[in-house]
């Protein structure tokens, strides 16, 4: 029987221990992490995991610094802001949702955060530094998304090291990091994307299967190898016909109902790995506060 890989179960227990680092940590340095969250702009989407990551920061001990920003804001001010969170004693983490309106560089915005209140561990040195292998995990600012992947995986119990890992997804946020996390993980990974030639035939290789993708339920259940663990990142919205009415449909990258036919283990949409990318937010965040404290 398939297992279905309950990821708001698992978060629940992140959360939870979070939680109770946190009132040891409060009894220790009589203070709590700091969590200063920056949108600019209204993208209806941003607006929702916004509200829900500061729910849960709030929900965990962790105070929240809310900056909310007009849509016109220019990069300069928007670069003074952070570097005064980078100043601000009380944050220890700093989260700039994105995507940022066009006329500011992302990049350039990501790069002027302090590396060691990098909530989202999407700075350039923490990237090198996930690449690096001897640096120990427990330390370390890891983008949220694939280290939750991750800890879904290693919540089934299994010996990770040596499977056929295939990421299909390159991007900064989750297919490359996540790659990285596997290939620490000592699993055979293959990255696939936009231009890899016939992607059923590379997935069908995966002992693990991780989607990162965009596309709603473009994994077929055919493209799956018999036993294989699948992780669906993506959250897509569909529209569908439910009795003469138009609704929307959150679906994964993965056509989810094929694909429990072949997976000894996935993860649905939603449910999966949206909680844990949250729960990997409030990991960082303390874990940054931690450091700032022992520096
Ligand atoms: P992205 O658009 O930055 O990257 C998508 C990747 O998919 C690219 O590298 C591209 O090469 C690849 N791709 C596109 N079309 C392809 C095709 N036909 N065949 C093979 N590869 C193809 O997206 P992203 O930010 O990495 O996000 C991917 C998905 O994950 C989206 O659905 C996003 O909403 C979702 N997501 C979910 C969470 C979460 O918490 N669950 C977090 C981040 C992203």
């Amino acid at each position: 029987m398939t297992s279905i890989i309950n990821g708001k179960e698992i978060a629940q227990n992140l959360r939870d221990k979070i939680k109770n680092e946190i009132i040891e940590l409060k009894n220790i340095y009589n203070s709590v992490p700091g969590l200063a969250v920056v949108q600019v702009g209204n993208v209806a989407a941003s607006s929702v995991y916004v509200k829900a990551k500061t729910k849960s920061a709030n929900e965990v001990g962790i105070k929240v610094f809310d900056h909310h920003l007009e849509e016109n804001i220019n990069q300069d001010d928007l670069l003074k802001l952070i570097e005064k969170l980078n100043n601000q004693i009380n944050v220890n983490g700093i989260l700039v949702q994105l995507p940022l309106p066009k006329h500011i560089n992302e990049q350039i915005v990501l790069d002027s955060i302090d590396p060691s209140k990098d909530a989202d561990g999407f700075h350039p040195l923490n990237v090198g530094k996930l690449s690096i292998a001897s640096h120990n995990d427990e330390n370390l600012l890891i983008p949220c998304t694939p280290y939750g992947c991750l800890l879904m995986l290693k919540e089934l119990g299994i010996e990770l090291s040596g499977k056929n890992a295939v990421v299909i997804g390159r991007s900064n946020i989750v297919g490359k990091p996540m790659a990285q996390l596997l290939l620490k993980e000592s699993c055979t990974v293959t990255i696939a994307h936009s231009k890899t030639n016939d992607l059923p035939n590379v997935c069908k290789n995966a002992d693990i299967l991780v989607a990162a993708v965009g596309r709603p339920e473009m994994v077929k259940g055919d493209w799956i190898k018999k036993g294989a663990i699948v992780i669906d990142v993506g959250i897509n919205r569909i529209d569908i016909n439910k009795d003469g009415e138009i609704k929307t449909k959150l679906v994964g990258d993965v056509k989810y109902s094929e694909a429990e036919k072949y997976a000894y283990a996935i993860t649905p949409v939603p449910g999966g790995v949206g909680p844990m990318t949250i729960a990997c937010l409030l990991r960082n965040t303390t874990i940054a506060f931690k450091n700032s404290n022992l520096s």
